[in-house]
């Protein structure tokens, strides 16, 4: 292969002037301001696309936001087909005034590109471009088939992926798909996702009268809606920090030796973490130590709770209503499908007769998981090797993101080459993108093709079942 080092070492200011350009488009996608923005961000990309030596194209669904799709589909019908997913949409900017240069006036300082998008998601996208510029370039060819799906609407919660996958699904068909938008712990620890969780946020809605009561005439007597909803909600985790609901755990994948050695051997210190978030204490499920709480396991949070009087001054009134939002990160096999209506039988349940209840739900993400032994992880892993130095971690995302329906969609697992710090400030002011990692990233790509393409990898990706 091309020798990818040599590439990088002497194209390394190009490449960051090229990237800086595309930084500079402000493509916002939760700002209908932004929309043309948007829009010149994905001709931006075809472009630089274009110009690497793939065929694109500007798609989108359902009036959703443009999505860039490219192909080089010329490795033939025995080498694997790899969808390298990404987004070039950004988060907003503000507060401006706390950027110490302008957020989309991109400026390398201290080895870093400073601009809103250069680690989230701009520069991981691009680092994948380079590597193929550079082998299409050199040889004339790629080892594996490529295709990619940078989206222009991830900042804004993916509204219209799931009619894009439905309508453009074919095209995007691959082997493997490559998740170009995470992280690694710390820049000496190099490691890769393997997971993210799932979502499921509802609300809970209790009445226990058609309206308020005076706590004087029927206190002692009246049923009262907030004592009434705590009472409910104060069970939800048992003693030990486990979700009380029946079947809650039923299609839990238990984490494996290996994946718990793996976060054992993660960097993390427990003190450094309570003085990030300024909390006490890190309560939660027993056996299992934080980091493995923090993305390898199912949570139940109450996000928010309200009823009766909470204006100024006092109000003596025995509440009729009172409400909730709960949400539950989920883990694979978890299916908010199957776990909407356990919660709603649980509330029922535990709810009096003279307690009327009612749940709603705002929807669900599912949980994503390949497991750390599939040959996708194992060649990601050899390749960011390479490129690092160093063997990499497995690690889990806490998170939710539109994962799992790339996956269900196109009929193949999911492996996550991502090189963003948690340093990066991402969604804040000041993102900033570590020169040197992106330069790992370029090379980190460039592998991953070769050893995705290797015949035992290959085999293995086109046929998962054997
Ligand atoms: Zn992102």
């Amino acid at each position: 292969m091309a020798d990818i080092d040599t590439f990088v070492q002497a194209e390394a200011d190009a490449l960051v002037a090229e990237l800086s350009e595309w930084c500079a488009i402000p493509s916002v996608s939760s700002d209908p301001e932004h929309a043309a923005d948007v829009r010149r961000s994905a001709e931006h990309l075809a472009g630089l696309m274009e110009a690497a030596g793939l065929d694109t194209d500007i798609l989108s669904s359902d009036g959703g936001q443009p999505a860039v799709y490219a192909e080089w589909l010329g490795a033939g019908a025995e080498a694997p087909t790899i969808t390298i997913y990404g987004h070039h949409d950004v988060q907003p900017a503000d507060p401006l005034e706390a950027w110490t240069t302008p957020p989309f006036e991109p400026t390398v300082r201290d080895g870093c590109l400073h601009a809103r998008g250069a680690s989230d998601d701009k520069g991981q996208v691009h680092f994948q471009v380079a590597a193929i510029r550079h082998l299409l370039a050199a040889d004339g060819r790629l080892p594996v088939n490529v295709k990619f799906f940078v989206e222009g609407e991830e900042e804004s919660g993916s509204p219209t992926i799931d009619a894009f996958l439905g309508e453009h699904g074919d095209r995007l068909a691959c082997d493997l798909v490559c998740v170009s938008d995470t992280g690694m712990v710390a820049e000496d620890v190099p490691s890769l996702v393997t997971a993210m969780r799932g979502l499921i946020y509802l609300q809970v809605d209790l009445r226990t009268a058609p309206a308020d009561l005076h706590s004087g005439s029927f206190g002692g007597v009246a049923p009262n809606a907030v004592a009434e909803l705590v009472a409910l909600l104060a069970g939800l985790k048992d003693d030990a920090g486990r979700i009380a609901i029946d079947g809650w755990y039923d299609d839990v994948v238990p984490l494996t030796d290996e994946e718990r050695a793996n976060f054992a051997a993660l960097p993390f210190d427990p003190e450094q973490l309570k003085a990030v978030t300024g909390v006490g204490d890190l309560p939660g499920e027993a056996g299992f130590s934080p980091l493995e709480r923090m993305s390898g396991r199912p949570t139940a949070d109450i996000n928010g709770i309200w009823g009766g009087f909470t204006g100024v001054g006092s109000k003596t009134i025995i509440p009729a209503e009172a409400h909730a939002k709960v949400s539950f990160r989920l883990v694979a096999d978890q299916d908010p499908a199957r776990l909407e209506p356990l919660f709603e039988r649980w509330v029922r349940e535990r709810a009096p007769d003279h307690v009327e209840v009612s749940v709603s739900s705002f929807g669900g993400v599912k949980p994503s998981m390949t497991p750390l032994d599939h040959p996708g992880n194992r060649a990601a892993a050899r390749a960011v090797a390479r490129a690092f130095g160093k063997e990499p971690l497995f690690y889990r995302e806490g998170g939710s993101g539109p994962e799992r329906a790339l996956s269900d969609a196109l009929g193949a697992a999911c492996v996550y080459i991502g090189v963003m710090l948690p340093e990066d400030r991402i969604h804040a002011p000041n993102e900033r993108l570590l020169l040197a990692n992106y330069y790992r990233g370029v090379r980190a790509a460039a592998y991953a093709f070769e050893e995705f393409a290797k015949p035992e990898v290959a085999t293995a990706l086109r046929d998962p079942a054997g």
